[in-house]
């Protein structure tokens, strides 16, 4: 019989590969946590409404990216699986009035499912982590967000490698006198411009912008460019992001052309890019939407987030090696003992993570001889193995074998054990 396959473009994620996930996911949790954001979690299942309302009818995402189908309830209600976290956020946090009069701010991770063609760094089940500041409307909760985000990667190791870039998208006002301007430009040069980029003139001509050939970059060198339409409130907002950023020290590039894929952004949008991924080189993506809790029914509400890809962040991490050793070995101690001691071994490993908490000991199980377990002992890549033999349990004592040190083995006391055990422990 043929074995079942996963789906496409939606990955296991393997033990040997675990670690590096665990790091990230907790490395980017206790940052958001200094910054004074709480987690926030939904299902991964929403009304297919949400998405529309929110994500814009003419994106990608909803064009031709979602999970829909139809519920089994009588209702026969269309579902879908989440593509993106703010919309999920804004409506839970509506729906349990989270935002009458009071700032929140949110972060949120987990798995999010797009239909694309699956390649390295883009997959159909993928994961984000966001975060969502709503009650601010000044520049100085943008910076703050973005200050949290090159923290993030200085304690990954891949600060070196990712780079920001900002634009200001303006107000919806600004924005359609902008669209009207670039639309006229557009139709100038129709015939020259790629045929995704010809559908989109009439449907959603910003995202013209951020089209990848390279001969209608070349084209859109002469268009209008969106920081000459800003609205004078706009203009101050995006002035003053610029100015804390530059009293923070973080290095930016303004990029006129950097327009987001979905159509609530307003004002403040950015990316942090890098050239280490090819086509898939967005990390982190984010910006105001100060519209979008009213157009899901809710209060006017500034808000300003963000959404970063972790399988393009591992890539990244395990590019740069920056994975601390001790993330990667899993095992500190690994009990080797004789057969007919088994009762021992179980017991004096209890006793050991009585003791020291944080250790990660592995009692070895599955029978074999005594140079198999070394064996296993070794592969596991603990730093000592326990020996339990008649002696040792005799004279209550065990025989630690150092196994990444050049350094004799040693008949030690089980408190003296508990010791080193606690020294290993701490390394982590
Ligand atoms: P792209 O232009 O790469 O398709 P996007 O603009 O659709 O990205 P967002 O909706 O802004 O992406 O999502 C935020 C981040 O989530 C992206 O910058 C990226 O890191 C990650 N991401 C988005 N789609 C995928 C995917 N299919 N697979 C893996 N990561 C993704
Ligand atoms: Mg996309």
């Amino acid at each position: 019989m043929s074995k079942i396959q996963s789906l496409r473009g939606m990955n296991d994620c393997l033990p040997e590969e675990s670690p590096v996930w665990q790091y990230l996911e907790a490395t980017a949790a206790r940052v958001f946590k200094r910054y004074g954001y709480r987690e926030i979690r939904f299902p991964l299942l929403e009304s297919t409404e949400l998405f529309k309302r929110s994500i814009g009818e003419v994106t990608d995402i909803v064009e031709k990216e979602m999970y829909t189908f139809t519920d089994l309830s009588e209702e026969r209600k269309s579902i879908t699986l989440r593509p993106e976290g703010t919309a999920s956020c804004v409506r839970a946090c509506e729906q349990h009035g989270l935002l009458y009069n009071q700032v929140q701010k949110l972060w949120y991770g987990g798995p999010m499912f797009r239909y694309e063609k699956p390649q390295k760094g883009r997959l159909r089940q993928f994961h984000q982590f966001g975060v969502e500041a709503f009650g601010m409307a000044g520049p100085d909760i943008d910076a703050e967000l973005i200050a949290l985000t090159a923290r993030l990667w200085r304690e990954l190791g891949i600060d070196d490698i990712v780079a920001l870039e900002l634009n200001s998208l303006g107000t919806p006002e600004s924005r359609a006198r902008y669209r009207k301007e670039l639309v006229s430009f557009l139709e100038g040069v129709f015939d020259e411009l790629d045929s995704d980029s010809q559908r989109r003139v009439a449907s959603n001509p910003m995202r013209v912008l951020d089209s990848k050939d390279p001969s209608t970059q070349a084209l859109l060198q002469d268009a209008p460019n969106i920081l000459d339409y800003l609205d004078e409130e706009s203009k101050q907002h995006f002035d003053g992001l610029q100015q804390l950023l530059d009293a923070l020290g973080i290095t930016y590039r303004v990029n006129p052309r950097l327009v987001r894929g979905l159509d609530y952004y307003s004002r403040t949008v950015f990316e942090w890019v890098t050239t280490e991924l090819g086509a898939q080189g967005t990390v982190c993506a984010g910006g105001r939407y100060d519209g979008l809790v009213e157009q899901l029914g809710g209060k006017p509400t500034p808000a300003v987030g963000f959404a970063m890809g972790l399988e393009r962040l591992v890539l990244l991490v395990q590019e740069r090696h920056a994975l601390p050793a001790t993330v990667q070995q899993q095992v500190d101690v690994y009990v080797v003992a004789d057969q007919k001691l088994l009762a021992h071994a179980l017991r004096m490993a209890e006793q050991l993570r009585d003791q020291v908490p944080g250790l990660r000991l592995q009692t070895h199980c599955g029978g074999g001889s005594f140079k198999s377990q070394m064996k296993k002992a070794d592969k596991s890549g603990a730093r000592i193995a326990c020996l339990l033999g008649e002696d040792e349990v005799q004279a209550g004592s065990v025989t630690v074998k150092y196994l990444r040190e050049d350094r004799p083995q040693e008949t030690i006391s089980f408190e003296q054990l508990t010791r080193l055990a606690s020294e290993l422990a701490d390394l982590q």
